[in-house]
């Protein structure tokens, strides 16, 4: 209140001032009242004139609020001060306004679901880029147009416009290349939020899981089957004694393809649950191939001509179970499906990167084009009769594949119908070395 005191203080010493100067004025022309009025009203003038110039300057600096404030004293002085302070405090405000909505849309941006603002008459207000990604949308572009004529998927727009929003829905993505499940909440003023979810592997990985289990189910429900029927015949008929050495037989045949089957799914579980075999554990690759060529020489018994050639000390490092199990896989296959007089070859060489290949080859019945992008799925066959007739479960090449990436490698398959196939491992340099090098170790030899 100092302004006030100094300001009525101005004003009177001002008018008093004005008053008798000028009504001395006037005594000297014979009106010493005329010239008091006249005072008093100059008085009055210079101070409405004073305020208006100050207030003035006042309202010029607030229409564009840049800069200081004018500097005044008085009255005028501290309600610049004032206004500009109100002023300062409002745009930090602001500031701090938009900075906070910039933090929550980047932590909304930063969602791995889709988030996505639609207003009372379903037009998109906002959504993030992942919101944008599922519905096929550009963020900015497709502002404010209605959703329904965006995504135009009978079953989203069926939910959108249901007003039953308790439970998402599952829905396709644009082009129906993908599934995304959605969920809408209402807010505000009939606004809603839209949140997605791509579920596209998860749906995949179900399906995939529901086959597995219905595959199994049936592998196991044939050979059951055979050897229930079997059960009863020799229950119930008097068989002569070479006949019931036959049905034994044949169960015998059953028993063991039930058996390879478990084995063969328990192998594939152990792969999956057990931890990348380490790179620091050395094993003789003609050992493995040797052990491998013996099972082959016994499955083939003597009906193909079998050639395998190594490097001399070659070594791989990881789990030497597995990768018997994964060279005694494609060995067995390849005897397997090559007609008797057919020839097999297996290859072990380094390539200049240090890298590793193991080439099966054989001149067996060959594989058209289009089975062998599927070849490695569980139990995909191409000729179900005969894998079945050669003790196969379906399993072996997703066995293969299976240990041959845990081991940083990969399946490469090349074949020919009537001509042959080749599979080949490769492997990374981390996990091959050649002893002793200087031992010849390049030229390969006859395991
Ligand atoms: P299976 O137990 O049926 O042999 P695999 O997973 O080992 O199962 O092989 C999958 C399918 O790939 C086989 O059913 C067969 O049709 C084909 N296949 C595998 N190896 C060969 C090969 N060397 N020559 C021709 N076909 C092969």
């Amino acid at each position: 209140m100092d302004w006030l005191f100094r300001r009525l203080l101005g004003a009177l010493a001002l008018a008093l001032a004005c008053t008798l100067v000028l009504a001395g004025i006037g005594a000297l022309v014979g009106s010493p009242v005329l010239g008091a009025a006249l005072g008093a009203m100059l008085a009055t003038g210079v101070l409405v004139l004073r305020d208006s110039v100050k207030a003035s300057r006042l309202m010029a600096w607030m229409r564009v609020a840049q800069g200081t404030a004018p500097r005044d004293t008085g009255l005028w002085g501290e309600l610049a001060y004032r206004i500009e302070r109100a002023f300062v405090a409002g745009e930090k405000r602001v500031v701090e306004e938009r900075q906070r909505l910039e933090q929550f849309l980047a932590a909304i941006e930063a969602s791995p679901n889709g988030v996505m603002m639609l207003d009372a008459n379903e037009q998109m207000l906002w959504c993030n880029r992942v919101a944008a990604e599922h519905f096929g949308l550009d963020p900015e572009g497709d502002r404010l147009q209605r959703l329904t004529n965006l995504v135009r998927s009978p079953t989203f727009v069926a939910y959108l416009q249901s007003g039953r929003y308790d439970e998402g829905a599952t829905v396709p993505g644009p082009l129906g290349r993908t599934t995304l499940s959605v969920l809408l909440r209402d807010y505000g003023n009939g606004q809603k939020l839209l949140l997605s979810q791509d579920i596209t592997e998860r749906e995949r990985n179900e399906a995939m899981r529901r086959d597995f289990v219905a595959n199994v189910s049936h592998e196991i429900r044939t050979p059951l089957t055979v050897l229930s029927g079997f059960v009863e015949t020799l229950a119930q008929l008097k068989l002569s004694e070479p006949e019931r050495q036959r049905v034994l037989q044949l169960m015998a045949q059953q028993t063991t393809r039930m058996q390879s089957l478990v084995a063969d799914l328990l192998t594939l579980a152990t792969l999956e649950g057990s931890p990348r075999p380490t790179a620091d554990r050395w094993h003789s690759v003609s050992t493995l191939l040797e052990r491998a060529k013996a099972d082959a020489i016994a499955l083939s018994a003597g009906r193909h001509e079998l050639r395998v050639s190594a490097e001399n000390d070659a070594q791989i490092a990881g789990s030497d179970s597995e990768l018997l199990s994964a060279i005694a896989n494609l060995l067995n296959n390849a005897v397997r499906y090559t007609p008797a007089g057919g020839r097999i070859d297996v290859n072990w060489s380094r390539r200049d990167d240090g890298s590793a290949r193991l080439d099966v080859c054989d001149s067996g019945v060959g594989i058209a084009r289009e089975h062998l992008p599927r070849l490695t799925e569980r139990f995909y066959r191409v000729d179900g009769s005969r894998s079945r007739d050669t003790g196969g479960t379906g399993l072996g090449l997703s066995i293969v594949k299976h240990i041959v990436q845990r081991h940083g490698g990969s399946i490469e398959i090349r074949s020919e119908p009537g001509v042959g196939s080749t599979f080949t491992l490769h492997l990374p340099a981390i996990r091959v070395r050649t002893l002793n090098a200087s031992r010849g170790a390049d030229a390969p030899v006859e395991v």
